[in-house]
């Protein structure tokens, strides 16, 4: 569990000014959620938090380091976007171990960690299936797996549920809920969806136009007189 401190974040695309100096700070263990419509910089802050996109002024922290020159992998984070691009020839359990494979861990503690996250997720009837033979549902549940798997400090999602039809969406957010409140780890959620957002957050973040409008928990933004 990490505390993220995003202090007077800037983004320039070109002449472009896509984040106006922002600040947002996120305890750890805290779920926090951007909110806002297209184009308001809610990827962009994602992005410059993974490291997938340089920062033109500002500072982020994950626990007590500044992240702002670290490449991605340095940064203790795993990212679950919404084209979860699965491996289709790997089967459930290799899409899963394979990042794990990468980083040369011995194999039965990779084979330890595939299996007990499979089992929170309901995967491990799935275990040897291809991502064709799997439901949209299932797909995102490998792609949340195989985040999982690395025992992040911290996770981001990118709209992660926006290919999914209503019904699968909010049966997916209750199980977003639900592992967050059994792992506790810290994660920073985007999405344009409001009842996605209130129903996820400890921290909601309200964007417009690259700066934040209101920033609190859900009782606080949406129950205000
Ligand atoms: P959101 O995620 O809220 O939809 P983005 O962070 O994707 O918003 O975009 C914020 C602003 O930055 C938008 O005006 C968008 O057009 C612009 N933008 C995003 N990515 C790029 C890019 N690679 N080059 C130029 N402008 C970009
Ligand atoms: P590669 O094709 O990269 O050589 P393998 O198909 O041999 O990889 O699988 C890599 C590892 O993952 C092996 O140790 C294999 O036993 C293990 N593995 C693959 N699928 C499963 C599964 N369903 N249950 C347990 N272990 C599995």
């Amino acid at each position: 569990m990490s505390r993220i401190e995003i202090s007077n974040l800037v983004k320039m695309y070109g002449s472009h000014q896509a984040l106006h100096g922002i600040d947002i700070s996120i305890q750890p263990g805290e779920f926090c959620v951007l909110v806002g419509p297209s184009g308001c910089g809610k990827s962009t802050t994602l992005r410059m938090v993974a490291g997938l996109e340089t920062i033109s002024g500002g500072t982020v922290s994950i626990g007590d380091r500044v992240v702002n020159g670290l490449r991605p992998k340095e940064r203790g984070i795993a990212m679950v976007f919404q084209n979860y691009a699965l491996y289709p020839s790997k089967t459930v359990y290799k899409n899963m171990a394979f990042s794990l494979q990468l980083s040369r861990m011995p194999k039965p503690e990779i084979d330890r960690r595939v299996r007990e996250v499979a089992e929170i997720l309901e995967l491990t009837p799935l275990l040897d299936r291809k991502p064709g033979a799997l439901s949209g549902g299932q797909r995102q549940r490998v792609a949340m797996g195989r985040a999982i798997v690395r025992d992040p400090e911290v996770f981001l999602f990118d709209e992660p549920l926006s290919n999914l039809d209503a019904k699968l969406r909010g049966l997916m957010r209750a199980e977003i809920k639900r592992l967050h409140q059994r792992l506790r780890n810290t994660i920073i959620y985007v999405t344009h969806d409001q009842v996605e957002a209130m129903t996820l957050a400890d921290r909601i973040v309200i964007m417009r136009d690259g700066k934040i409008e209101q920033q609190g928990t859900p009782d606080e933004i949406f129950h205000d007189p």
